[in-house]
């Protein structure tokens, strides 16, 4: 009675892996367990084999999971579990940190505790994120050489908090209180309004990745930095899924701009446009818009952009939601399909917002012109061409806008090193990337992202595997056994080896006839015997897979080329040219600049992406890594709560505190898990409550709506039970 003990009992959950729990009774060979998750269990003596000591070092935990004695995923697991049951989030694995998001603030930031973490090792304190970026700062230091920290884990983790904190560190033990501290740390809010947005599984999700690299003088102090960013999910201007919101940035200018001002550019309330309002949702429960607007304009103001460029950001974004308010009406001309925009203060204020004349706009969105033979003809769009048509240049706007604005937060923060400054000047890299992604339909995006997490799965084998060689090579152990599952193949089908996935996306993007179904049949003929590919499994499949790291992803091949091409037609640039606003001039100035062959040539969005990527992998290359691992500890956004207990609460229309003060016991009788259909990540659970009022599925919304994202996955759902009561 009392031991602790592993239960390797078959729940048929998703990851079965055996739970600790303690004996409590120990009667005639029958054994009573209370496992991890307070469940009582009889063990009889032929199940006996069912349980297992555990190891002391899991019984209270360890600070350094590599001392763990049962060093598995139930290890693991449980170790992560009773520290985070004790508030303590923060765990150490060798020298990579894991945190684990607590979703509620913690009393552990102080400058106290920026005190007592610096200039220690790794280890003589409790593991903390300080305790890393101290150690990246002094290594950078002793070491001469520059540092990074590579900040990973999915959706909601934690990642651009744990950044966050880092700056705030970096900031304090550099103690200069400066400007250029000042303006690097203002950064955060202004790319955050621009970049981030509330999505289900984060409040404020970073929609782009981001690379700061913090440069030091040689007394260790900030003298400036450099913001690379990544992949802008632009289609969130145009449409956002049920309860998730587009920019911050656009909420909170219609909550906090004066009203003569918003009476300028013609705005009213977030509901009022359809931009805003796809996901059913202007409010985020715990951000104040109206406080954050005034925050966002500060941190402008101290990144030296000028009243004058403020309001033409301003202006944009006003066009913009003006925009996504036009009205479109079908037409037939002479038996072709074609469409008019109905005329509407709408289309008059976007026009003068962007200082073009309406009846432009208005032939821009719903005619095409193409030069054949030097003889320019004009052919009627559709009205669904016609609405592609002013969302492709509405996310032309807010892209173009985004790096205009990074451009602009690094003229103030950046300071090319001087000659002799660049012998002494050290850097440390932090970088706060989109993690590995597989949904119920993956596109495009999710290639370039999952491509960008192959290459960091890499550096970061590469790296672990040298630092094991150099050790066992200290202690001279031969180490050729050593095994690494390398992802070095995935990887070159990808990028590297000739007629590689990304370079016959980009070649049939800049073939005139090419099409997604003509790039996937290349694909399929160059790939398909190679085990990292999965091949479509009929002529009428348009998914390919891909064996990644991290699984098996299918990718919807419709769309690819359009992506890959991100190109606005020449129309809407000549739009662009003719008007009087300099500054959407300005943020279309490389468009502008080119001339209409050129701009057939230009760089796909796969072939620039994969430049920047080979840049920050080179970046990384030379520096000594440090990695954070962010974990989320559930779907709720929540602190300490089981996920049963806050699925009842929200079926009974509770929130967790209400639930808790009336005591009711869980009634939920089981949960059940839709996966997706190639059996990868569960994407929604559904839980049926017991007696009759409660019997109906929970979310069905959310349900029904992925169901109608994609109608052919309908028949291929998976139910699997996921755990019960
Ligand atoms: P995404 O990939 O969507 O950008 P992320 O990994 O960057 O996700 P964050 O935005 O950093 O996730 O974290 C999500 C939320 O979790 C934060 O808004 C905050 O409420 C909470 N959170 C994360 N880390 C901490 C922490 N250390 N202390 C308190 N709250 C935290
Ligand atoms: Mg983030």
């Amino acid at each position: 009675t009392g031991d602790y003990v592993w239960l390797d009992h078959k729940t048929g959950r998703e990851f079965d892996v055996p739970v600790g729990a303690v004996v409590k009774l120990c009667d005639s060979g029958q054994i009573q367990v209370l496992d991890d998750e307070g469940q009582e269990h009889w063990i009889f003596p032929q199940n006996a084999t069912n349980i297992k000591p555990m190891h002391p070092t899991s019984i209270h935990g360890v600070q350094d999971m590599i001392r763990l004695g049962d060093l598995n995923e139930a290890g693991i697991l449980r170790n992560l579990l009773i520290r985070y049951n004790e508030h303590v989030i923060y765990t150490y694995t060798g020298s990579i940190l894991v945190a684990v998001n607590p979703y509620q603030l913690l009393p552990i930031y102080t400058a106290d505790h920026i005190r007592l973490y610096t200039n220690k090792k790794i280890g003589e304190m409790p593991p903390h994120i300080f305790a890393i970026a101290d150690n990246c700062y002094f290594n950078m230091q002793r070491n001469n050489k520059d540092q990074c920290c590579i900040i990973s884990g999915e959706s909601g983790a934690g990642k651009t908090e744990s950044t966050k904190l880092i700056l705030q560190f970096l900031a304090a033990i550099s103690g200069q209180h400066s400007w250029i501290e000042q303006q690097v740390l203002e950064a955060t809010p202004i790319l955050e309004a621009f970049g981030n947005a509330k999505t289900i599984r984060n409040d404020n999700s970073s929609r782009f990745g981001k690379y700061i690299d913090i440069h030091f003088n040689k007394r260790g102090a900030i003298e400036g930095a450099k913001i690379e960013q990544y992949l802008l999910e632009k289609s969130r201007v145009c449409r956002q899924a049920p309860d998730e919101r587009n920019y911050h940035v656009f909420y909170c200018m219609l909550k906090g701009m004066a009203p003569e001002m918003k009476a300028k550019l013609g705005l009213g309330l977030a509901t009022d446009y359809s931009y805003l309002t796809m996901g059913n949702c202007t409010e985020c429960d715990g951000r104040n818009d109206l406080r954050e607007y005034s925050s966002i304009l500060s941190a402008m103001k101290v990144l030296m952009f000028t009243e004058t460029e403020i309001w033409e950001i301003s202006k944009l974004l006003a066009a913009i939601l003006h925009m996504g308010n036009l009205r479109f009406e079908a037409r037939t001309y002479d038996n072709l399909d074609a469409c008019v925009v109905v005329r509407s203060p709408d289309l008059v204020t976007a026009a003068s917002l962007m200082e073009v004349e309406p009846k432009d706009v208005m032939v821009c969105l719903t005619t095409r012109t193409l030069i054949t033979r030097g003889e320019s003809v004009t052919t009627p769009l559709s009205m669904n061409q016609g609405l592609d048509v002013r969302d492709a240049f509405v996310k032309g706007i807010y892209g173009r806008l985004f790096v205009w604005i990074v451009d602009k937060i690094n003229a103030a923060i950046y300071r090319p090193p001087s000659c002799e400054s660049s012998l002494i000047r050290r850097s440390m890299g932090l970088l706060d990337i989109f993690g590995f992604e597989n949904f119920f339909v993956n596109s495009f995006e999710q290639l370039c992202i999952n491509f960008a997490n192959e290459n960091l799965q890499q550096f970061f084998v590469r790296h672990v595997f040298k630092l094991e060689q150099k050790e066992y090579n200290l202690e001279d152990i031969s180490w050729q056994h050593i095994e690494f599952t390398d992802n070095q193949d995935a990887l070159d089908m990808i990028a590297n080896k000739p007629m590689n996935i990304i370079s016959l996306i980009d070649e049939e993007s800049k073939f005139p006839k090419g099409t997604d179904a003509t790039m996937l049949y290349k694909l399929n003929s160059q790939h398909k015997l190679n085990c990292n590919y999965i091949p479509p499994k009929n002529s009428y499949e348009t998914q390919f897979g891909i064996q990644h790291f991290a699984g098996v992803v299918h990718y919807e091949s419709r769309g690819f080329l359009e992506k890959n091409r991100d190109s606005l037609h020449t129309d809407i640039i000549q739009l662009v040219h003719s008007s009087r606003n300099k500054f959407i001039k300005q943020i279309f100035q490389a468009d502008v600049a080119m001339g209409v062959e050129t701009r057939k040539r230009s760089p796909t969005l796969s072939s620039q992406f994969k430049r920047s990527l080979e840049m920050l992998m080179r970046t990384l290359s030379v520096c000594q890594p440090f990695f954070i691992r962010c974990i989320k500890p559930n779907e709720l956004k929540k602190p300490m709560v089981s996920v049963a207990e806050q699925l009842e609460a929200e079926m009974l229309g509770l929130s967790i505190n209400e639930k808790k003060e009336r005591r009711t016991k869980t009634k939920i009788s089981c949960v059940f898990t839709i996966n997706s259909p190639n059996g990868a990540r569960p994407f929604k659970k559904i839980a049926f409550i017991k007696g009759k009022r409660y019997k109906r599925f929970f979310h069905l919304e959310e349900v029904v709506f992925e169901l109608y994202r994609n109608l052919t996955h309908l028949a291929k759902l998976q139910w699997k039970p996921f755990f019960s009561y």
